[in-house]
C-alpha cells in the first residue's frame, strides 16, 4: 500500500482536501461532513483554537478575534497598499511585524500569517488522517498563479508549521487543468478562468499527451467574491445612512452582520432574481430611542449593476493574457470555470460572450483545484512521471541597476524551471562591493517593483568603473521559487540567496513557531485524552456510588465484605484527589483501579445478592 498523500486547495474563503483513492481523485469530507472547510480561524474566550465552520459560526459575536480572508495578507508587506486597504475592511486586528510583515492579534498574541494558514492546513490534515485512519505527512498545496515569490514561500512555511512536507506548491489553474484532463484524452489549448473569494486569475494551457504547458497566465490578487460582497455592503450602508443618518461601518459587530448578509444575498441571487435582506436591531439612534432595523430588497439586476466593473475587469485581464500569448478566444478548445464566484450568472455570461463558447461545467468549481492537487501529489510519490507540468513565472524578475532602474533578467510567462545569467560591471571607480537587489514586477523603475531580497558581494578588486565583471544568475525551480547568486569573475568569489521575501519569516522564527505548534497539538491531544479519561472515571465513580449501599448490605458481617468496602473507600478517596489535581496519569490509573472495583461490586451482587 503506497503512503497516503493529499492535495490541498487553500482558498481565501474555503479550503478543500482531496486524495486519489482507487485511481480516482476524491474529495475528503471534513469531520462535520462537508467538502468545504471555511478558511476561518478564531481563538475562543477559553483560549482554544477554532478552525473552519465552528470558527465561522462564532464570527458575528467575536468579530475582532476571528480571522478570515487571510490569504489576502499572506506573504505581503504590512506597508503595502493592498494590506493597508485590507485593514480598512477587515474587522480583526492587523498589526505590523518586525520586518514589515503582517501579524494578526488574537487573544493578546500576535500570529504570523503562515501560522494562521497552518491552523487551517492542520485541520485538513487531521480530517485526512481521520479518513485514512493513519498519519498523513505529505501534501501538494495550491496557490494562485499570480502569487509572487514571497506569497509562495509563506504558503510553504504554513505547510511546514502544520507538520506537512510540501511536495510541491502548485498553481491553482494548472491544478484545475490537471483535474479536467484526468482520465480524458484532451489535446489543445484550454483556458482556466478562476474567480474565487479573494483572487482572480486566468491561465491558458496547452494540453496533450500528459503534458500541461502553461502558455500564459495573469490575474489580480485583489479581485474576488469579497469585492462583490463589499459592493453590497456599501449599497446597504449608503441606503441606511440616507434613511437614518448613521454610518454602520463604524460598528464592527454591525459590519460583520452586513458582510454575512451580503454574501448570503449574493449567493442567493445566483439562483433567484430577487432577495430580501433582513437585519433586525442593527443599530440604535445616537440620541437613544427604538432600535433600528435594516430591511432591503436586492435584485439580481441591481447586484449586476453594482458589480459590473468587477466583471469587466476579469474580462479585461483575459484579453491581456490572451493577447500576450498571441491566442484568439476562438482558438481555445475549452474554458474551465473555477471558484465559487463562477456560479454567478453574470460572470458565466461574460465568459461565454468573450470566449464565444459555453464554458465547461463538467467539473465542480469548488473542488476541481484540490482534485488536481491530489492528482499531482499522487504522481509525485508514485514517481510515475506520467504527467509533465510546465508552469510559467507570473511576474518578471530582475535586479536594480544604476540610476534607479530595474533590469529584467527573466520576463514574465517564462517556462519554469529556468536559469538565466548575465554579466554586470561595476558602476563606480574603485568599487569593492556590489549590492544585488532582487526585484519582481513589470516596471522599468526599481522602486515601483517589489523588492524580494538583497545581498552584498564584497572583495572586488579596486579598478576603474566598468572593469570588474560580475556574473548574476537567477534560477527558478519548478515551484516558482527563486535563488539568486552573484560571482566575481576574477576571483570566483560567490554570494547567493534563496530569496525569502522580506515580508516572510526568518528561519529562527519558523523553527520557533513549528515548536510551538507541536507543543500546542500535543497539549490539545493531551487535553482530549484528559477529558476522555475524566469522563470514564466519573462514570465509574457514579456507578460505584449507586451500587455501594447494596454491596454494603449484602456483605455486612462478613470479613471479606468489610475488606472490599475499605479498599473501595480508599480507591474513591484517591479518585477524587486525582480528579481535583486534574492529572492525566493519576486519573488514568484511578480509572483502571476503580473499573476493577466496579467489576468486583457487580460480581458480588450477581453471585451473592442475585
Ligand atoms: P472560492 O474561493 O473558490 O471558495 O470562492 C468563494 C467565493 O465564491 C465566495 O466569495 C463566495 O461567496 C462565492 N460563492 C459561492 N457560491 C456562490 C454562488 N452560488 N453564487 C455566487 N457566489 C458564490
Amino acid at each position: 500500500m503506497p503512503e497516503h498523500v493529499i492535495g490541498i486547495d487553500l482558498g481565501t474563503t474555503n479550503s478543500v482536501v482531496a486524495t486519489v483513492q482507487g485511481g480516482q481523485p476524491t474529495v475528503i469530507k471534513n469531520r462535520t461532513g462537508s467538502n468545504l472547510t471555511p478558511s476561518v480561524v478564531a481563538i475562543s474566550r477559553s483560549g482554544k483554537r477554532l478552525v473552519g465552520q465552528i470558527a465561522k459560526r462564532q464570527a458575528i459575536t467575536n468579530p475582532t478575534e476571528t480571522v478570515y480572508a487571510s490569504k489576502r495578507l499572506i506573504g505581503r508587506k504590512y506597508s503595502s497598499l493592498q494590506v493597508q486597504q485590507a485593514i480598512k475592511v477587515l474587522p480583526y486586528n492587523i498589526v505590523p511585524g518586525e520586518h514589515d510583515d503582517v501579524r494578526v492579534r488574537m487573544a493578546g498574541r500576535d500570529y504570523a500569517l503562515p501560522e494562521i494558514a497552518a491552523m487551517v492546513l492542520a485541520e485538513l490534515k487531521a480530517d485526512a488522517e481521520a479518513y485514512f485512519g493513519k498519519p498523513v505527512n505529505k501534501a501538494v498545496i495550491t496557490v494562485p498563479a499570480y502569487f509572487n515569490d514571497g506569497q509562495r514561500q509563506a504558503t510553504k512555511d504554513a505547510g511546514k508549521i502544520a507538520g506537512l512536507e510540501v511536495l510541491r506548491i502548485l498553481n491553482e489553474p494548472t491544478a484545475a487543468a490537471l483535474a479536467y484532463g484526468f482520465g480524458r484524452n484532451v489535446t489543445g489549448k484550454v483556458a482556466v478562468f478562476d474567480l474565487g473569494g479573494g483572487t482572480f486569475d486566468v491561465t491558458v494551457l496547452e494540453v496533450g499527451n500528459d503534458v500541461y504547458e502553461v502558455l500564459a497566465t495573469g490575474g489580480d490578487t485583489y479581485l474576488g467574491g469579497e469585492d462583490f460582497d463589499q459592493r453590497i455592503i456599501e449599497w446597504m450602508v449608503l441606503n441606511f445612512a440616507k434613511e437614518h443618518g448613521i454610518d454602520l461601518r463604524k460598528d464592527r459587530m454591525a459590519l460583520q452582520r452586513l458582510k454575512d448578509a451580503a454574501e448570503k444575498a449574493k449567493i442567493e441571487l445566483s439562483g433567484v432574481k430577487e432577495t430580501q435582506i433582513n437585519l433586525p436591531f442593527i443599530s440604535t439612534p445616537p440620541g437613544g430611542g427604538a432600535a433600528l432595523h435594516l430591511q432591503a430588497v436586492l435584485t439580481r439586476q441591481k447586484l449586476e449593476e453594482l458589480t459590473a466593473d468587477l466583471c469587466d475587469r476579469t474580462l479585461k485581464i483575459c484579453e491581456e493574457v490572451l493577447s500576450e500569448a498571441k491566442i484568439r478566444p476562438q482558438d481555445l478548445k475549452e474554458v474551465i470555470l473555477v471558484g465559487g464566484m463562477t456560479r454567478m450568472p453574470k460572470v458565466v455570461e461574460g465568459v461565454r460572450d468573450y470566449f464565444k463558447k459555453e464554458p465547461c461545467k463538467g467539473v465542480h468549481p469548488d473542488e476541481v483545484v484540490a482534485l488536481g492537487a491530489a492528482v499531482q501529489a499522487n504522481t509525485l510519490v508514485a514517481d510515475q512521471g506520467e504527467v509533465l507540468l510546465l508552469d510559467v513565472t507570473p511576474q518578471s524578475l530582475g535586479v536594480a541597476i544604476a540610476g534607479g532602474y530595474s533590469r529584467r533578467l527573466i520576463p514574465r510567462n517564462t517556462t519554469v524551471p529556468t536559469s538565466v545569467s548575465e554579466v554586470f560591471n561595476t558602476s563606480k571607480d574603485n568599487q569593492t562591493t556590489v549590492k544585488i537587489m532582487v526585484l519582481q514586477g513589470e516596471s522599468e523603475l526599481a522602486h515601483e517593483n517589489e523588492l524580494l531580497g538583497e545581498f552584498i558581494l564584497t572583495g572586488l578588486r579596486e579598478a576603474p568603473r566598468g572593469e570588474v565583471e560580475i556574473d548574476v544568475t537567477f534560477e527558478i525551480n519548478a515551484e516558482g521559487i527563486l535563488s539568486v547568486s552573484a560571482r566575481d569573475r576574477e576571483t570566483g568569489q560567490r554570494q547567493s540567496i534563496t530569496v525569502t521575501a522580506s515580508g516572510g519569516l526568518t528561519e529562527d522564527e519558523l523553527r520557533r513557531i513549528m515548536d510551538e505548534q507541536r507543543d500546542y497539538l500535543l497539549e490539545a491531544r493531551m487535553s482530549d485524552e484528559l477529558k476522555q479519561k475524566r469522563g470514564e472515571l466519573e462514570n465509574v465513580l457514579r456507578e460505584i456510588g449507586e451500587l455501594f449501599p447494596r454491596v454494603k448490605a449484602i456483605t455486612s458481617g462478613s470479613e471479606f465484605g468489610s475488606d472490599v468496602l475499605v479498599k473501595a473507600e480508599k480507591g474513591l478517596a484517591d479518585a477524587r484527589r486525582a480528579l481535583e489535581k486534574n492529572d492525566l496519569s493519576e486519573i488514568a490509573a484511578s480509572a483502571d483501579q476503580m473499573g476493577r472495583t466496579l467489576n468486583l461490586f457487580r460480581g458480588v451482587i450477581q453471585r451473592i445478592g442475585g
